[in-house]
């Protein structure tokens, strides 16, 4: 390859779901070395395997990338020159490969039923269809040319199969890892071309990475065993003047640090793995993301970028275009990368302080309206996420907080202030609520002031004063500076509450 080529790197996942969060980092590195060397970033949808095809996960990978801003110069959407960029829609591309494969020799057809290959897995577990034992095996090499093109002439269901040699080592550059070596004896003949005529992923990522021009391949740790078949692959083609440089990415991690953090962990540990809300169109099971818990897209890249990556100094905080200008394969690291979910809260709660809250509105809007509520003013919904913001790590802990800004209390921390009530206490409130409704200018300062000169004037403590105030106005022993809600609920609505609760304490 020469080093003037114009990058072209591609995210290829396979629709069989929603996007785990190291799917989003591999589209995200990929995304940031293309922008950063003025080259295309491209989607692919590997869906080959049609029994693992998912309905809707190819649209929600897109909306992932869209809503992560990442969206791709070239893909199935919006189709660039080297399409289609759906490989069930370029089936008819592979064949000739798979054939000139056969042709020089480094293939060969399997007629192989799948029940005859059961039964050999069944009385040897660790049965592999490879050197070893392809020439007792049901295929071209043993059959000879005659028979295998009767055979194939007859219609008969066969497979196209690599034949991997017995004693090579395939040596490939990782541009992370360095040079990886691979004993050819160890791997198995894949099959290529299936029965259907689909080519397998080993074949089509072969044959598309040639075929769109793509220089780099960046890709997650777990493909690594994968690639001495690629590398076979790309010099049995002839291509090896033009194979990508490898990139395979660091795993991402259990929070434990062991294995591969899944689905399930999140599940079971109580934290988003998927980067938007799945649900299953089979079971209608929901698996929550992160957009819809409340993280912000910002945020989700920036904790994405920094598993695995780092620009050597203590920043934390990087803007897209900061990560775009700092990433380079250089600082990516070979090890894994723990998930952390209180780092993840962090960087959201880090770019909340940073974010115009006018531009969280429509996020906001969503979550009042999701809790039965219209925001009435615009304005107000500012305000009251203003006064709370501090408190709030994700949006969607936006309502728990700031509920009683939209509607009463429904219930009373009643333990907090029963056992230390007195009729002092409410003539004192009584007294409180009828010189509030006339109190004018309505502003914290001033009802603050007026509540201590009152408090004073009684004999009682003002800070055994203040608690109750807060459980009328809020319900429970938490929120921002009372008097601070008081203005915000207005006058009415703060006397109209203290009555409320001064009810329930008679
Ligand atoms: N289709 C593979 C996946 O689902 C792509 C692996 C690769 O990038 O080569 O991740």
């Amino acid at each position: 390859m020469t080093e003037d080529k114009k990058v072209r790197v591609r995210f290829a996942p396979s629709p069989t779901g929603g996007l785990h969060l190291g799917g989003v980092r591999t589209a995200l590195f990929n995304y940031l070395y293309a922008k950063k060397y003025g080259g295309d970033f491209l989607l692919r949808i590997e869906d080959t395997d049609q029994t693992r095809y998912v309905l809707g996960a190819e649209e929600y990978i897109t909306d992932c990338l869209k809503w992560c801003g990442i969206s791709p110069d070239e893909s199935p959407e919006k189709p660039g020159a080297y399409g289609p960029y759906r490989q069930s829609e370029r089936k008819a591309i592979y064949r000739q490969y798979a054939e000139q494969l056969v042709a020089a020799g480094y293939a060969y057809y399997a007629f192989d039923t799948p029940e005859e290959l059961e039964s050999q897995r069944s009385t040897s577990p660790n049965f592999k269809y490879n050197h070893e034992n392809r020439d007792k095996l049901n295929n071209s090499l043993r059959l000879g040319a005659a028979e295998t093109q009767a055979l194939v002439g007859s219609g008969i269901p066969h497979v196209i199969r690599i034949k991997v040699p017995s004693d090579e080592t395939v040596n490939l550059q990782d541009e992370i890892r360095g040079n990886v070596s691979f004993e050819t004896s160890l791997v198995d003949d894949k099959v290529l071309l299936k029965a259907d005529g689909m080519p397998t992923y080993h074949l089509a990522v072969v044959v598309d990475d040639y075929l769109m021009k793509i220089t780099h391949v960046f890709r997650g740790e777990e493909w690594l065993p994968s690639a001495p078949v690629h590398v076979l692959l790309w010099e049995y083609l002839g291509w090896s003047d033009q194979m990508p440089k490898w990139v395979h990415l660091p795993l991402i991690l259990k929070p434990d640090g062991h294995g591969k953090l899944s689905k399930r962990d999140g599940a079971r540990l109580g934290f988003p793995v998927y980067a938007m809300n799945w649900t299953d169109p089979k079971t209608g099971e929901l698996t929550e993301g992160f957009r819809e818990l409340g993280y912000l897209p910002e945020a989700f890249i920036n904790m994405l970028a920094l598993l695995g990556w780092n620009d050597g100094t203590e920043q934390e905080l990087f803007t897209l275009k900061e990560l775009i200008s700092k990433f380079d394969l250089d600082r990516v690291s070979k090890a894994g990368a723990k998930f952390d979910i209180e780092k993840a809260r962090w960087f959201n709660h880090e770019w909340l302080k940073q974010k115009a809250d006018m531009d969280l509105l429509p996020e906001l809007k969503a979550i009042l309206a999701t809790n039965g509520h219209l925001a009435k003013d615009d304005a107000y919904l500012l305000k009251v996420f203003g006064l709370l913001k501090d408190r709030i790590v994700i949006l969607s802990e936006f309502w728990q907080q700031a509920s009683y800004f939209f509607s009463p209390p429904v219930q009373y921390d009643l333990a907090a202030v029963k056992p230390k009530w007195s009729l002092e206490k409410t003539a004192f409130y009584t007294e409180l609520a009828e010189r509030l409704s006339s109190f004018d200018p309505w502003h914290a300062g001033e009802i603050e002031h007026f509540f201590k000169l009152s408090a004073e004037s009684t004999g009682l403590k003002p800070g055994e004063l203040m608690l109750p105030l807060r459980i009328m106005l809020v319900g429970g022993k938490f929120g921002p500076h009372v008097f601070d809600i008081a203005e915000l609920l207005g006058r009415e609505e703060t006397v109209r509450r203290i009555h409320q609760l001064l009810e329930q304490l008679q």
